[in-house]
């Protein structure tokens, strides 16, 4: 077993080792990578595999932190709430009755420590008519608060908070209203907010004309916009507070690989995956930064980790108990899976790849491409085994695979923690911090200080230099050549963080979560020029977070707290 960090055992205590009545653990790490290995690859059984030695393979990934599936499987597999999958989305149609069905559904998910993605698109706007009563209707937006107060009460066994994604599209007659739903602090702080926009849409933007806004119920066209005016308020808003940002549905539905089944309308909370309703996935990630050996990328350990990961995620599908019996039907017909990365930057250190350059663009691109086709190879040996997903035949994916997506690039918000890697495939925030929602720990980069002392150039003092700094490019005793590798969320530019992302996305089934920092003084222009860019560079969503901007982004833990 590898050691663990201080901020990993203090994470994992905190909300991860099962607990007593009493509050009081009764579990170690060690145990919990025995508990969650053992459980899932009970699935074997079923299949006739060998499950001792599925089991083996998997706590060596697990205890070695070279994989970590996402938080509701090391939180609840082998215990009670056998509820395996990070990420749901949950149809909302325009009655009462579905409202506040998914207003349960939501619930229930959220319990289970999974995160619920829902369009608003298809409810009535604001002031339209309710037949029953006479009545006029609330409207997409005054719903969402219904939601955003359930999320706040429910608080996930004790651990964390629930959180939401709300998708509405440009044509809504209430989008006005939407983009500007978080303009007062501390509204809707549970809900992530993304504008869904189509070929029409961009088409008018295009050619300097006005779009159409229609009312979901009647299909009547109840006024015309502006979408350079839309486009405006959407990069205003989210220079001032982080939400909303842009979906490009057409660009999803153009990777659909199951469109037989319907059009995808919506993501989980942080945007990496696209799901038909009521279809969840289950997330892993694995840790680059112990896939490298001498300065190199250590190709044949990636792969072989690659191939059990795709095994353990199928497996947790077999193995997970979703709230919802919709979800237990979508999840064996479709069988997503999300495998992706995080540690990128702690890769690219040991590479000596600066992460500003494009020389890591065409890394990223290169070995997301490599994982990507061996997820492939691994999905469709699972498909020989225990067959393609049920869906298959009516896919547009042309050889039998086990599941109908395998990659994804989710935000590792927590696991990354407990990793003790760099984030997903995100720069660096700093090289030495304190961390409060840890109670003020210190927290250092190992590969900056074991660099410093191989070079001769640490100490104490100049530990103290850059604690807390967003940048450390002017501390005259890090050399030169240092400087570059350890470019951090501020150093990088907002065109270069979405280029990233291109690269990534380009070899990603479902999407990429990625944030795109710009600084303080960054100007709403450049906000609006960083989602047209996202829409050139055929990006299925964009987020744009402004240093200093009011709202937080909704995630499991911001590894900057
Ligand atoms: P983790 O590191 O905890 O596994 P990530 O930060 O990678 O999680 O987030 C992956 C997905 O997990 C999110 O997009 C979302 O669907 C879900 N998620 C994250 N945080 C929460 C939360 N507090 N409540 C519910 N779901 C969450």
């Amino acid at each position: 077993m590898s050691t663990l960090g201080t901020v990993a055992k203090t994470v994992l205590r905190r909300r991860y080792l099962r607990q007593d009545e009493n509050g009081t653990v009764v579990e170690t790490p060690d145990e919990l990578f025995h508990r969650v290995a053992r459980d899932v690859a009970s699935a074997e059984e079923a299949f006739g595999g060998d499950a001792d030695a599925v089991e083996a393979a998997f706590y060596d990934a697990l205890s070695g932190l070279d994989f970590l599936p996402n938080s509701p499987t090391l939180m609840n597999a082998g215990t009670d709430i056998e509820q395996l999958a990070a990420c749901f989305v949950l149809p909302i149609e325009d009655s009462l009755d579905s409202i506040f069905t998914a207003l349960k559904q939501a619930a229930l998910v959220h319990q289970s420590g999974g995160g619920t993605g829902f369009a608003f698109s298809n409810l009535r706007p604001q002031g339209d008519v309710v037949l029953k009563t006479g009545g006029v209707a609330s409207g997409p937006v005054s719903f969402m608060q219904i939601f955003d107060s359930a999320t706040e009460q429910i608080k996930q066994g004790g651990r964390r908070r629930g959180a939401n994604m709300a998708v509405l599209d440009a044509t809504h007659p209430d989008i006005e209203r939407f983009v500007t739903a978080k303009a007062d602090e501390g509204t809707l702080r549970n809900f992530n907010l993304s504008v869904g926009t189509d070929e029409p849409f961009w088409e008018a933007y295009d050619s300097g004309a006005r779009y159409d806004l229609v009312n979901p119920r009647t299909g009547a066209v109840v006024d015309q916009m502006d979408p350079a005016d839309v486009l405006a308020r959407i990069a205003e808003m989210a220079w001032a507070t982080g939400d909303p940002g842009m979906l490009f549905l057409d660009t999803i539905n153009e990777h659909n690989p199951t469109p037989a089944l319907g059009r995808l309308e919506a993501t989980n909370p942080c945007g990496e995956v696209p799901l038909l309703p009521y279809e969840a996935c289950v997330l892993g990630s694995i840790n680059l930064a112990t896939h490298t050996a001498d300065g190199e990328v250590d190709w044949a350990k990636l792969r072989e980790t690659v191939h059990l990961a795709v095994r353990f995620l199928d497996d947790a599908i077999e193995r997970s108990a979703f709230p919802v019996s919709e979800t237990d039907e979508i999840m064996n017909a479709n069988r997503k899976i999300g495998l992706g990365v995080m540690g990128f930057h702690d890769m690219l250190v040991d590479l000596r790849i600066p992460y500003a350059t494009s020389d890591a663009v065409e890394f990223g691109r290169d070995l997301m491409s490599f994982v990507h086709d061996e997820s492939w190879a691994a999905s469709r040996d699972l498909a020989e085994e225990r067959g393609p997903f049920p869906n298959w035949a009516d896919s547009t994916r042309e050889r039998p695979m086990r599941n109908a997506t395998t990659t994804t690039i989710a935000p590792t918000g927590t696991i990354s923690l407990i990793a003790g890697c760099s984030a997903s495939i995100e720069p660096i925030y700093n090289v030495a911090y304190t961390k409060h929602v840890l109670g003020g720990l210190a927290v250092v980069n190992d590969r900056f200080v074991d660099m410093a002392k191989e070079r001769g150039f640490y100490s104490e003092d100049l530990l103290e230099a850059v604690h807390g700094r967003t940048s450390i490019q002017d501390v005259e005793e890090i050399p030169d050549d240092v400087k570059p590798l350890f470019q951090t969320a501020h150093d990088v530019s907002g065109a270069h963080h979405l280029r990233v992302q291109a690269a990534f996305q380009d070899h990603v089934d479902n999407a990429v979560s990625k944030t795109v920092n710009l600084p303080q003084s960054a100007s709403i222009g450049d906000v609006e020029d960083l989602f047209l860019t996202a829409r050139d560079l055929g990006l299925k969503g964009v987020t744009v977070f402004r240093s200093g901007a009011k709202s937080e982004q909704v995630l499991g833990d911001d590894p900057r707290k």
